[in-house]
């Protein structure tokens, strides 16, 4: 039992003003693993407060020295690497293959930033003008519990990069890789201030950062309707925000598509992070005269993607993270069998043999209409569902047709013909025959999937602004 009991604020741990303790739960037991003590809104507002003591003088450190901080912070993070990976298969449920890749994450995306700042040119010429860019301030962020320890670094090192200072709100449910995260950061000596971290309760400490006159900046990954409660915190104040929102991303597979290597890929993009995925492909698209074919295959795939315990190394689904999300992901199952979606394979409870944890039986509903629920809500978890189209054409409007556009995926055996379809969808980020991370692209979602972007430059600026100088 890990009983966690102390923030971090103005480069001390302190135990927080707020006196609510939160249990901790490993998904794949339903075991209580821990406790967290929660801040307050008293304790966002220290941390703020000490956020913005440090901003003007991190504001004005060079590049170099900004540098440093980041590799400092990455050496620290990446000496904690074993730790996260088991924080991540205890407290999150990730299956371990996954939960490695997550590890080495939390501390690759801060070279990533470091590399970014060393090339990025701050001042530029814009005719008569000196253009400036700026550090925003202080900058709030958000994380979710599907990836807490990457978010949350990688929003820092960008924040930072820029020359902001930050007050992080990582999720509840994640606070043993919050711990590890806040002792690696600690090590890492960066000045007081510069990094302050509350654990606490999204509608208390969440919403007292998004709508505190001294946060300049929030950038907040999770949820839409949290999105959009965000944004309107913010906007009295006229917040920056950077919103990475959900998904309900299209797999296009076009009629020229080799089964043998797009069926392993579709499955790989929908059942990505055990489901818990906001660029998972949930809705595939499969041309209705390869659909019998298609859905011979995909029954085969899923079933030799077992979910189970996350820490056997042939399981590839893991548990929901918490009781909600598997009830929620329940609701969703049976919302598609009332729906009069054809069940191919998983369905309702627990998958065989498995009598405790939250775990999901890998379920792929076919003759799914984009317009049933099971279609259009983001579910969060292994559901998948098979919508088949008449052709190209009709494949990118029900491609498109979604409030979302994260991400998007087309299979094809012809390259040149899946860029062609990758340029005609609404997504912020389009794979074709591939499921490759490229951290130098820039990342977020177009229509409801978000604001801004993540990553490279385009992150960086999202915590610049810039200031024109002319001198007569
Ligand atoms: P969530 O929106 O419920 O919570 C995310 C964070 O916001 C948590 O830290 C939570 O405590 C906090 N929060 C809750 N209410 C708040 C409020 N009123 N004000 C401020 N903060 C508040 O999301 P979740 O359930 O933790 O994560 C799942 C969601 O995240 C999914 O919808 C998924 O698509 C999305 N997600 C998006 C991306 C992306 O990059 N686009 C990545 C991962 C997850």
């Amino acid at each position: 039992m890990q009983r966690i009991e102390h923030i971090y604020i103005d480069g001390a741990f302190v135990t927080p003003h707020g006196s609510e303790w939160f249990d901790l739960f490993n998904p794949a037991t339903e075991e209580v693993i821990g406790q967290v003590r929660l801040g307050d809104a008293e304790d966002a507002r220290h941390a703020i407060a000490a956020a913005k003591a440090a901003f003007p003088a991190f504001s004005r450190s060079t590049r170099d020295q900004r540098i440093a901080v980041l590799q400092r912070m990455q050496a620290a993070v990446a000496a904690r690497e074993d730790e996260l990976f088991e924080a991540l298969v205890t407290e999150y449920g990730a299956p371990v293959s996954r939960a490695r890749w997550m590890a080495a994450y939390s501390h690759q995306v801060i070279g990533e930033v470091a590399a970014t700042l060393a090339d990025y040119a701050f001042e530029r010429q814009a005719g008569s003008a000196r253009v400036v860019m700026k550090p925003l301030g202080v900058a709030g962020l958000i994380s979710p519990w599907n990836n807490n320890a990457g978010f949350i670094l990688g929003k820092l090192a960008t924040a930072m990069a820029a020359g902001c200072t930050a007050v992080i709100k990582p999720s509840e449910m994640s606070a043993i890789q919050t711990r590890i995260v806040m002792e690696a950061l600690h090590e890492a000596g960066l000045p007081p201030g510069v990094v302050n971290i509350v654990n606490g309760r999204g509608d208390v400490v969440g919403t007292q950062i998004s709508a505190h006159p001294d946060v300049a900046k929030i950038s907040f990954t999770g949820s839409s309707a949290v999105g959009r409660a965000i944004l309107r915190g913010g906007a009295e104040t006229l917040k920056r925000v950077t919103l990475e929102l959900g998904g309900k991303s299209p797999t296009i597979v076009l009629d020229d598509a080799d089964f043998a290597t797009a069926v392993p890929l579709t499955v790989g993009a929908g059942f990505m992070n055990s489901g818990q995925a906001c660029i998972a492909g949930t809705r595939i698209l499969v041309p209705a005269s390869r659909l019998a074919e298609f859905e011979e295959a995909i029954v085969g795939q899923v079933r030799a993607t077992p979910a189970g315990d996350p820490r056997d190394p042939a399981t590839a689904v893991g548990p929901m993270v918490s009781a909600k999300q598997w009830q929620r992901v329940q609701g969703y199952i049976r919302r598609g069998i009332e729906e009069g979606a054809r069940l191919l394979v998983g369905g309702e409870g627990r998958p065989d043999g498995i009598t405790r944890g939250w775990l999901v039986k890998p379920t792929v509903f076919t003759d799914v209409r984009n317009d049933m629920t099971i279609a259009r809500e983001e579910i969060f978890g292994p559901v998948l569902s098979v919508i088949p189209y008449r052709d190209e054409a009709e494949a990118i409007v029900i491609a498109n047709d979604t409030p979302y556009g994260l991400h998007a995926y087309v299979l094809t055996g012809d390259a040149a013909r899946g860029a062609r379809v990758a340029s005609q969808i609404e997504a912020g980020r389009v794979l074709v025959n591939t499921l490759t991370h490229e951290p130098k692209a820039p990342f977020g979602g177009f229509k409801q999937s978000g604001i801004g972007r993540e990553n490279s430059h385009y992150g960086l600026e999202a915590y610049l602004e810039p200031q024109a100088v002319l001198v007569g």
